[in-house]
């Protein structure tokens, strides 16, 4: 038998950046000072980061390159064209309209559709993407499959969309529905894809029903790299066909850059339609900046170019969903609970199995992810009551996750056996820590600044 080889990461380092070191008095002090919500956290208190993989990633060489010969021309800028040509080719959509970020190109796109009073039929709605619905007086519906609300059912394709309900829903609101957006992959649903499948069913559907079909890309190279392992017939194409084949399916997309255009900032709205193009640059002038540069500046987008194109290659593809898996299996082996599979971007504890003594009131992710800080400097986020509850209406949620989220090209196989070892050394007395209360909270999103104080439970 020949030895098997080890999925290595497929690039080398040649620029560093020290790793902010603590002590466990230091992480103590700061948590303190940070009312025990790891983001009111320092950049130099957290040794690994894993609050998010949006912006966080490491460019390339040939990035950093490209950044120097960006061109700054305030309109017509060479780099706006160049990132035009890469995107007409990755997606067929002739109209590219640079964003600073996921975000704007949302608020443009569903300004433009004017969602007022109109339904938004998705997979499920990114944060954003629903705030941006709502504020416009829109209604958005999340019709992921019913398996993707259960953590332990294992399913390649957890993203789907249930066609059943999006056909119901294409009956029941018929005029009033403004498009079919897919989010691939499914952030919301723990980074969970869609097959090939499915996009084309639910594109033929929108389409007899006479609605446009769209993509929220931000993670669609890993989409299609998950398509390739684990959807029949797809396991000897590229990424870049399968990425081809889906946006083609689609009339068009919004991007947050900041996570597969592997650059720190700016995002993408391309369309097919040449008319509600026109409608969105002039939104996009008010809002970002002329149509050549959408907010960003000339480097930005010639970096953006080279990070499209960097994403497809099968060694980085391998890389970065075996760096995902490696880590899963290792908790997995120690009898972690999360939600599985694994996804794409992040591993998903279940804090409230693994803390069954904190009660969802006293906010079981809280306790984990500030344990995770003290052990070990590592920072990871809590997405469950404190995120999404409701204070006065529904104060807790169903799911109490922590999700551990991976920077792209950023840590190494060691930076993970780290994290894995802290991870179950808060596993091996997950029942001595304490719940928490909240002391002050904003009236929304509340997570962000909330203060907290620990709470002592019987364990
Ligand atoms: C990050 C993200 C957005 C928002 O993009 P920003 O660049 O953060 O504004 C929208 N949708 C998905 C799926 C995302 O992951």
């Amino acid at each position: 038998m020949t030895e098997s080889i080890p999925i290595i990461e497929p690039f080398r380092i040649k620029m560093v950046e020290p790793l902010p070191r603590s002590t466990p008095e230091q992480r103590r002090e700061w948590l303190e000072q940070a009312h025990h919500n790891p983001f009111l956290l320092r950049g130099g208190q957290i040794t690994i980061d894993l609050l998010t993989d949006s912006g966080t990633g490491a460019m390339s060489a040939a990035q950093w390159a490209a950044m120097m010969t960006g061109d700054e021309t305030y309109a017509g800028s060479e780099s706006f064209f160049e990132l035009q040509r890469v995107v007409r080719e990755l997606t067929g959509l002739e109209q590219v309209i640079p964003t600073h970020q996921g975000r704007s190109a949302e608020h443009i796109l569903f300004a433009t559709l004017e969602v007022r009073d109109k339904v938004v039929l998705a997979n499920s709605h990114f944060d954003t993407t629903r705030a941006n619905v709502e504020v416009l007086g829109g209604l958005a519906l999340d019709l992921v499959a019913d398996i993707a609300r259960d953590p332990e059912a294992e399913h390649p394709f957890k993203g789907n969309i249930d066609l059943k309900k999006l056909e119901a829903a294409l009956e029941e609101y018929g005029e009033r529905v403004a498009l079919v957006l897919m989010t691939i992959t499914n952030n919301t649903g723990g980074g969970q894809p869609v097959s090939l499948e499915n996009l084309k069913a639910a594109a033929a559907l929108a389409h007899r029903y006479g609605k446009p079909f769209m993509l929220d890309a931000a993670r669609f190279a890993e989409n299609a790299w998950f398509i390739r392992m684990r959807e029949p017939g797809q396991s000897q194409r590229s990424p870049r066909s399968i990425a081809q084949e889906m946006f083609r399916l689609s009339d068009g997309m919004t991007m947050s850059a900041k996570k597969d255009g592997l650059v720190n900032i700016g995002g993408l709205l391309c369309l097919k339609d040449a008319e509600l193009a026109a409608k969105a640059r002039t939104l996009l002038i008010l809002t970002e900046g002329f149509p050549t540069y959408g907010g960003l500046a000339g480097r930005d987008l010639a970096a953006l170019a080279v990070g499209l194109e960097e994403v497809l290659d099968e060694a980085y593809l391998r890389y970065r969903i075996a760096s995902i898996r490696y880590f899963f299996e290792l908790l997995d082996q120690a009898g972690v609970p999360m939600m599985r599979p694994y996804g794409g971007h992040a591993v998903y504890l279940d804090a409230a199995r693994f803390h069954p003594h904190v009660p969802p009131e006293k906010f079981p992710g809280v306790s984990l992810c500030n344990q995770l800080y003290l052990e070990g400097g590592v920072r990871a986020v809590e997405i469950g009551s404190l995120m999404f509850g409701k204070p006065g209406e529904r104060e807790t949620t169903d799911l109490e996750l922590v999700r551990m989220t991976f920077p792209r090209r950023t840590y190494t196989q060691s930076h993970v056996d780290y994290l894995a070892a802290i991870v179950r050394r808060v596993f091996a007395r997950r029942s001595e820590v304490p719940g928490y209360r909240i002391c002050w909270q904003a009236p929304v999103l509340r997570a962000f600044t909330a203060q907290l104080e620990p709470v002592t439970l019987p364990s």
